[in-house]
């Protein structure tokens, strides 16, 4: 898994091909990311003392981390990411179009 929180991917697949998100959070074991805007979904919520109101709430959903690309910061294009190993024994995250670090 090369996607980490925060980062910014596009969706290449699916319903919503071409929309980009910050990623919210990362499900390792499930190979799931959740994408802010991406795969919304209405999550109808009974009044509680959390929500004293009820009614409907807007909630991302996982999506499979397959779906989506990384966009590279250098160059604004959904990349593959290749993995550098620097100097000191440290790796770090490159775009195969540009070659810049991620
Ligand atoms: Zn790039």
């Amino acid at each position: 898994m090369r996607i980490r929180t925060n980062d910014v991917v596009e969706v290449i697949t699916g319903d919503e091909k071409g929309s980009r998100g910050k990623v919210l959070r990362v499900d390792l074991s499930g190979g799931k990311v959740v994408v802010e805007g991406v795969n919304k979904v209405w999550k109808h919520v009974h009044r509680s003392q959390k929500n004293p109101q009820g009614g409907r709430l807007s909630k991302e959903m996982p999506i499979a981390v397959s779906n989506v690309l990384l966009v590279c910061t250098a160059c604004n294009r959904p990349a593959r990411i290749g993995v550098r190993i620097l100097a000191d024994g440290s790796k770090a995250r490159i775009c195969k179009k540009c070659k810049a670090e991620i």
